[in-house]
């Protein structure tokens, strides 16, 4: 029987015993038919099924990477993986398609100016997911162009925003000297966006009016709380591709109020074969407790960064379950809040040395290029590759890192 067999088979076993207890008829059918999938061969297309049964019945996010030793290699090792056939060994008639996965982009966009904020195209075929749109109305004139470049189609499959704040959502709205922004220069067929905000200002309401415009026009609008309750038409997980699934977490202050704006940030899981990558906005670290008890969140390939590098987030609460191998700080080093901050560079040094950073203020006093925008892709959906448009140094590496903050002893 073939490795890949074995593994959905011992998968499945465990399921099996969880389900005793349980007693969700629905899915002890759906494993039950699994099992006999395995046995006959026909196993393409089995996980992501039962994965769906599993969590509309569950109520959580499944780790589909248990496996232990899953590829731990980092961008100089990947460099060159994308056409090997199965790392296990399993070479023998499956030459094919690699491992059934769709090849899958994260770009982290450099915004253009001094002020840190998110922008975040996620690309597999010709579906695109857009996270947020930062950080100024000015920086407009800089993503525009660069989206447009890869969602050539004009179409944003799904579009996300995380929080209310300007460095998120500036670039949706048309207040700017440089052009329209995402809402009018992209259709935008589902939007997912916020429950609760705290905010009032007139980007905000200029956000939801262009927001409710495309709504009018056809475009599909949910809150993360709904596409979590699947209600109203929204649903928990879509697929993206094949073999790659986005799926909207839940945390508390979907449902909680706060006076804290960050902590309403939508947070999104995007899984590709073996490889995870998390999302959670500028959320802090009350919600990063919230998030991890309620998700059974994966070891993650990639991680974005919370809030900007922030002291605010990224706690070990969070970093420790899911163990990230790339981490992508969105911000302008040396910003007014003087991120990535030294406590967050600290608790990451645990896990890997792989942190890109688009940019910082250089000695000049103006905007400049660290890594550029920072492209993180695979084509297997077990190892991933980094290219950056300026240069692929390690934060670590690099000069303003050098001379601003301290090399934690994980580093040296
Ligand atoms: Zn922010």
């Amino acid at each position: 029987m073939k490795k890949k067999s074995l593994k959905v088979l011992s998968v499945l076993g465990a399921v099996a015993v969880c389900l005793t207890a349980t007693g969700c008829e629905e899915v002890i059918s759906a494993v039950n038919s699994a099992i006999d999938n395995v046995i006959s061969g026909a196993i393409e297309g089995l996980t992501s099924e039962l994965q769906g049964a599993l969590e509309s019945n569950l109520g959580g996010t499944i780790n589909s990477s248990t496996e232990e030793g899953s590829s731990v290699e980092d961008s100089s090792t990947t460099e060159n993986s994308s056409d090997e056939t199965d790392s296990s060994g399993n070479a023998g008639g499956d030459e094919n398609v690699g491992d059934g996965v769709d090849d899958l982009s994260v770009h982290f966009l450099s915004l253009g100016n001094k002020v840190s904020g998110d922008c975040t195209l996620i690309k597999t075929g010709d579906v695109e997911v857009l996270i947020d749109a930062g950080s100024t109305t000015g920086s407009i004139g800089t993503i525009v162009p660069y989206i447009k470049q890869y969602c050539t189609d004009g179409i944003l499959e799904y579009v996300i925003a995380t929080h209310g704040h300007q460095d998120h959502i500036a670039g949706f709205t048309n207040s700017s000297s440089q052009g329209k922004g995402i809402f009018e220069s992209f259709e935008c067929k589902t939007i997912i966006d916020f429950p609760k905000t705290t905010v009032t200002s007139n980007l905000y309401k200029e956000y939801v009016s262009l927001r409710d415009a495309e709504v009018e026009t056809g475009a599909k609008h949910y809150t993360a709380l709904e596409c979590w309750n699947n209600a109203n038409g929204a649903q928990r997980s879509y697929t993206l591709g094949e073999g790659i699934t986005l799926h909207i977490l839940y945390q508390k202050y979907y449902e909680s109020s706060t006076s804290n704006e960050n902590y309403n940030s939508v947070c999104t899981l995007i899984t590709q074969g073996e490889n995870n990558y998390l999302f959670t906005g500028d959320l802090e670290k009350s919600g990063e407790e919230s998030l991890v008890q309620s998700n059974h969140l994966p070891k993650c390939k990639l991680f974005k960064s919370g809030h900007h590098g922030s002291n605010t987030s990224n706690s070990s609460a969070l970093l420790s379950v899911i163990q990230p191998e790339v981490f992508v700080i969105t911000c302008c080093c040396g910003d007014q809040y003087n991120f990535p901050h030294q406590e967050t560079i600290d608790t990451v040094s645990v896990y890997t040395q792989q942190v890109y950073v688009p940019g910082m203020i250089g000695t000049s006093g103006d905007y400049e290029l660290l890594n550029g925008n920072i492209v993180v892709s695979s084509t297997d959906g077990k190892t991933v590759r980094i290219d950056c448009s300026n240069n692929n140094t390690l934060f670590k590496d690099t000069e303003w890192f050098k001379k601003n903050r301290t090399t934690p002893k994980n580093w040296l």
